[in-house]
């Protein structure tokens, strides 16, 4: 192996690891009886993997994936689209490779779930029968939180592309269109939300992208946070060393308000004006999760059970991922959903046959971020289930930060991402 390939083995191991010593001695074969129906709501990263190992780790499992996209649109490195490093098009794959493996894909809305029935409503009035249900839906956002955000045309205007897609597209677009001298603010709001170290990536990406382009203009971090959430040092150090007189970070800056006619961010203390607002707004569960009754943490997260990712609230129903109130130090990210989804998978699988699940899982995170378009800082963790406390607990010493930012991590990132969404979406 060089450095320029990482196998996929290694990136994304200690989830395959567990799965693989959780499942020693389980049949994989997909002839004989079906062991059960499982219906996973959401293609996302969470939702995709776990039908992906159902079907791998399964067996004759009969797997129907739900998700309302035609395609699967990665919010890792998308925040290179809004550089104009990166076309839309290739943070997008296909559902073909879970179709080949046997994975019934149905295209649509989960509107309701019935837990004691076991069976969920979709938007055309059909439903789906289940004996486990897996959920991923991501979050949804608490627009309600920021005055004058509530209209449709202001949610046109400051746009949050915190879903990757049709929005990512549209901020590229308002970065383009902005003037040389022009002002591109981000409003980052409180943790917990989704991409701890996304948030100052993004601002890194569009700073050195008008560091190029527009070199008068001026990028704003406007954040309600005390101080940087994610690789503290490594951020700072960017802020600080290349994107001096460009970029100002302002901590404990909380949007109060904004102003769609003048495009004006209200904080507490000041108003502040840009051409490009991008705000993104505190987060919750999403709304399935909500109106499912899912959610049972500060009225915005699902609880779930550790070892099994079932919900602590509707039995026979497991979430996964960003949906899901987070273990200590847990990050929401694409990474954890793909572990979340891989503990699920097993566990479902152990449940369907009347086995043990596994006692002692582990999973790990690691994230990437571009600070250039060239170079990239990374942050991994290893979570071991916390037997006495019921959670997961990071591993002392395992881990850490990169010593500084470098170009060989670019291309560990994109290598990353490559193979996660091949890990997820089953590509060749
Ligand atoms: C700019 C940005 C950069 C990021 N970079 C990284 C990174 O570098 N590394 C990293 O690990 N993470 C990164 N993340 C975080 C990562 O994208 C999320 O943590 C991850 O997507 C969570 O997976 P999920 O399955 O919980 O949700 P999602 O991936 O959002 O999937 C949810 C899916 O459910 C579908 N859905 C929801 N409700 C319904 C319904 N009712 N019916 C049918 N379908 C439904 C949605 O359409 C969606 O496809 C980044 C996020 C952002 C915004």
């Amino acid at each position: 192996m060089n450095d320029t390939t990482i196998s996929r083995r290694r990136v994304l191991g200690a989830g395959a690891a567990f799965g693989t010593l959780a499942l020693a001695g389980c049949a994989t074969s997909s002839s004989g009886p079906s062991i059960g129906r499982v219906v996973v709501v959401g293609g996302g990263f969470g939702g995709a993997t776990a039908a992906r190992y159902l079907k791998m780790w399964g067996g004759n499992v009969d797997v129907t994936l739900v998700e309302r996209n035609t395609s699967f649109v990665s919010c890792p490195i998308s925040n290179l689209v809004l550089g104009g490093y990166k076309q839309i098009a290739e943070v997008t794959r296909g559902y073909d490779g879970l179709k080949a493996l046997g994975v019934k894909l149905v295209q649509g809305e989960v509107t309701a779930i019935d837990a004691a029935a076991r069976t969920v409503k979709l938007a055309d009035g059909s439903t789906l029968g289940y004996d486990r249900l897996i959920v991923s839906p991501g979050i949804d956002f608490m627009t309600e939180a920021v005055g004058g955000l509530g209209t449709p045309a202001a949610q046109a205007k400051f746009l949050h592309s915190w879903k990757a897609g049709a929005q990512t597209v549209a901020l590229r677009r308002q970065i383009e269109a902005m003037p040389d001298g022009g002002v591109f603010a981000i409003s980052i709001p409180k943790v917990p939300y989704r991409c701890p170290p996304g948030p100052y990536e993004r601002a890194c990406v569009v700073a050195s992208y008008l560091q190029q382009a527009k070199p008068k203009s001026k990028v704003l971090v406007l954040d309600a946070n005390p101080e940087v959430q994610s690789k503290k040092a490594l951020f700072e150090k960017a802020f600080k060393d290349r994107y001096a007189g460009i970029l100002e970070y302002r901590p404990n800056a909380e949007l109060k308000e904004v102003d769609a006619a003048g495009g004006t961010a209200r904080l507490e203390f000041e108003d502040v004006k840009a051409d490009v607002l991008n705000v993104i707004p505190p987060q919750r569960a999403a709304d399935l999760a909500r109106s499912a009754g899912l959610v049972n943490v500060n009225n915005r997260w699902v609880g779930v059970n550790w070892l099994t990712m079932e919900s602590t609230a509707l039995p026979g129903v497991h979430v996964l991922g960003d949906a899901t109130f987070p273990a200590p130090t847990m990050p929401k990210s694409a990474h954890m959903a793909n572990q979340h989804a891989k503990v699920a998978a097993a566990a479902v699988i152990q449940l369907l046959k009347g086995e043990a699940v596994n006692a002692t899982p582990v999973v790990m995170n690691t994230c990437y971020s571009f600070v250039s378009a060239r170079e990239v800082i990374h942050v991994a963790s290893v979570h071991q289930y916390d037997a006495a406390n019921k959670t997961f607990q990071p591993v002392a010493g395992a881990g850490g930060v990169s010593a500084a930012a470098n170009q060989v991590e670019a291309r560990y990132a994109l290598s990353w991402a490559d193979n996660i969404w091949a890990d997820a979406l089953a590509l060749a």
